[in-house]
């Protein structure tokens, strides 16, 4: 038997959604993670829990939130003769103001899929005519990976290798949610982010806001343990950070992983789709290391403004859990995952993109 067997479980999966079910007064709970909205569509757990507990997709897609203007930055830099536009998978196909890196790909621009850090700096060694650029966007747990890179291009003494760097951080975001006018009485806390920052970095969330967080791995089980955990908070009246992903998830995080982190980055303000520009919610590179710097490298801040294609899209209300997917009037007939218009329907950890694959609203 396998370790997550155990997760799967459907007799233990069926026990918890009973108790949960039981509970005497219904629970709004947000989850942060793109990754826990698709399992929890995947395994049919909104429709299983209501009405006892009402499920809200949260910011948690890292390809998501990034700004029109930031995806404009990597199309301009991709439109350069002297540039390799490195990303992965996802970002290929978000569209920014004037069209998306597969577009400009097809119209003649280097623009090369990698599956990590790693395959940039080998694009780096093989093009040493060339200067690689690679899109660095995701949480804390892909900071750490792409500051490794950038450690080992300055050991190598690749000076062809550079980064854009678009990494944000989920706590301000989560704080932004919590002060918006969306009413949650819980946070299903993400389980990589919190495997990497530490369940200790959400004592935030009982404490200024007076609302429970469980952290979640992502079987059926890992998250049912979550929310029942987060119902009984609910209705005790007692606030707290509950880690029930205690296979992934320590008080204090990978400290490893956290200090290579600061020795490369440090903390700045960055633009979330959704959620508007949040302070100290992003990581820019420091400079001592800022050779490797796009956005440096390039005066990036220099590029010009461009005018936002109006699509009708309404994946910032999405990703702000101010509207449901199918709530968007574009949402499965202008907008499926063949042909995105948004984000939020591109990524494979976008919430239009679970709700088209697995149904929508209940
Ligand atoms: Fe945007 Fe499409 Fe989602 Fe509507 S359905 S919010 S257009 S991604």
């Amino acid at each position: 038997m396998r370790y997550t067997d155990e997760f799967r479980n459907p007799e233990t999966a069926g026990y918890l959604i009973e108790i949960i079910r039981h509970a005497s007064k219904p629970v709004t709970i947000i989850e942060f993670c793109g990754g826990h909205t698709h399992a929890i569509m995947r395994y049919g757990l909104r429709s299983a829990l209501a009405p006892a507990v009402r499920l809200l997709a949260g910011p948690g897609c890292p390809v998501c939130v990034t700004a029109d203007s930031d995806i404009d930055a990597a199309l301009w830099l991709a439109g350069r003769s002297d540039v390799v536009l490195a990303t992965f998978g996802d970002m290929l196909r978000v569209p920014g103001s004037y069209g998306s890196l597969q577009e400009a790909r097809a119209s003649g621009a280097r623009v090369e899929l990698v599956y990590s850090a790693l395959d940039a700096l080998a694009l780096a060694r093989e093009l040493p005519e060339m200067i690689i650029v690679l899109l660095g966007v995701g949480f804390e747990t892909t900071a750490p990976t792409i500051a490794a890179a950038i450690l080992q291009a300055e050991l190598e003494g690749l000076a062809n290798f550079t980064v854009l760097s678009l990494h944000k951080l989920t706590p301000p975001a989560m704080r932004a949610i919590l002060s918006s006018q969306v009413r949650v009485e819980a946070v299903l806390g993400p389980g990589h982010v919190s495997s990497i920052i530490g369940w200790q970095a959400w004592e935030f969330m009982p404490r200024e806001y007076g609302i429970a967080c469980a952290t979640a791995g992502f079987e059926p089980v890992d998250i049912l343990l979550a929310i029942r955990s987060l119902v009984d908070a609910v209705h005790q009246q007692q606030p707290r950070v509950i880690n029930t992903y205690q296979r992934g998830v320590t008080p204090a995080g990978n400290l490893v992983a956290q200090r290579m982190m600061a020795s490369v980055f440090e903390v700045c303000p960055a633009d979330w789709r959704g959620l508007g520009v949040l302070a100290e919610s992003g990581l820019t590179i420091r400079a001592r290391f800022e050779r490797y710097d796009a956005r440096k490298r390039f005066a990036i801040e220099q590029v010009p403004e461009t005018v936002a294609r109006n699509r009708g899209c309404r994946c910032g209300d999405v990703l702000a859990a101010v509207i449901e997917p199918d709530e968007c009037p574009l949402f499965g007939t202008v907008c499926t995952p063949v042909r995105p218009l948004g984000p939020c329907m591109v990524s494979a950890e976008g919430t239009c993109a679970a709700f088209y694959r697995y149904g929508g609203t209940l």
